[in-house]
C-alpha cells in the first residue's frame, strides 16, 4: 500500500521519530493483551482481566499464576520483525530515523536492526533476580517450572517489564520526550494513544509533520497532518515499492 503523502514526508524529513504501540507487533503475530479480545481471554481463563494479572500486587501475591499467564500470553520467542520494524531500521541506517520509542516489550525493533530504541515498558529479553540482580535469559524464564528462580541465590527472577501499578522508568521517559521535542516528523503507529504515558508524549511534539497510522481513530486525528487507517506493515512496505 503506497500512500504518496506518507512517502513524500518521509523522503523530505531529516529527523524522524517513531512512536509505536501494540499494533506494530500484532502484525508479527503477537496479540495485544490490552485489546478487548485479550482482556476477554484472561477473564475466561483466569477469572480476571489481563490488567489485574500483569500488575505488581498480583505478581507479588501469586507469582505462580502470573508466570503461567506470562509464558502463555506475553512471550513469543518465534515472532519475527515485520515490514514496519524493518523499514524503521533501514531509515535509521539512512540517518533519517533518530529514535524509535515503543510501548512493546518484545525486542522486535532491535531484532530488525534498530539501534536507538527507547522501551517505555521494558523488555521480556531482560530478566533479573530480585535478590542479587543476576541476569537471566528469556529462555530460562520460558523453560523454568513454575516461578523462575535464580541460578545463584534462589530469588525470584523478574522480567524487566513495567507492570501495572509500577512506574515507567524516568530515564526512558526523559529520552522519549527529548527525542520527540527535537523531531521534525513524528510518526505514531499502532497505538490508540490512550494508555499512559502515550497520550502525554505526543503533546511534546513541536515539529512539522505529525503522522498517525492506526486501524481506528484516535483523539489526535484532528491535530495530525496525515492520518492513515491501514495496517502499519503495509504502509511502511509502501516506502520501498517503486
Ligand atoms: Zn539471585
Amino acid at each position: 500500500m503506497r500512500n504518496k503523502e506518507f512517502v513524500k514526508i518521509v523522503e523530505e524529513s531529516e529527523n524522524i521519530v517513531f512512536f509505536g504501540g501494540a499494533g506494530v507487533s500484532t502484525e508479527s503475530g503477537i496479540p495485544d493483551f490490552r485489546s478487548d479480545e485479550g482482556i476477554y481471554k484472561a477473564w475466561t481463563e483466569y477469572g480476571r482481566p489481563s490488567e489485574e494479572i500483569i500488575c505488581r500486587p498480583f505478581f507479588d501475591r501469586k507469582p505462580e499464576v502470573f508466570f503461567e499467564y506470562y509464558r502463555k500470553n506475553l512471550l513469543y520467542p518465534e515472532a519475527k520483525p515485520n515490514e514496519a520494524h524493518r523499514a524503521l531500521a533501514r531509515l535509521e541506517r539512512q540517518g533519517k530515523v533518530k529514535a524509535v520509542i515503543t510501548q512493546n516489550i518484545d525486542g522486535l525493533h532491535q531484532a530488525a536492526g534498530s539501534k536507538n530504541v527507547i522501551e517505555l515498558h521494558g523488555s521480556v529479553l531482560r530478566n533479573y533476580c530480585m535478590k542479587c540482580g543476576l541476569s537471566h535469559s528469556m529462555e530460562y524464564v520460558l523453560e523454568a517450572d513454575g516461578v523462575p528462580l535464580c541460578q545463584a541465590c534462589g530469588g525470584i527472577v523478574k522480567p524487566d517489564i513495567v507492570l501495572y501499578q509500577e512506574e515507567v522508568g524516568s530515564d526512558a521517559l526523559d529520552q522519549a520526550i527529548a527525542a520527540i521535542k527535537q523531531a521534525e516528523t513524528l510518526i505514531v503507529g499502532g497505538t490508540s494513544l490512550v494508555v499512559y504515558p502515550a497520550a502525554g508524549l505526543v503533546e511534546h511534539f513541536q515539529g512539522k509533520h505529525l503522522i498517525l497510522i492506526n486501524k481506528s481513530q484516535t483523539q489526535y486525528d484532528e491535530r495530525a497532518d496525515l492520518v492513515i487507517n491501514h495496517p502499519i506493515g503495509e504502509v511502511f512496505a509502501g516506502l520501498y515499492e517503486f
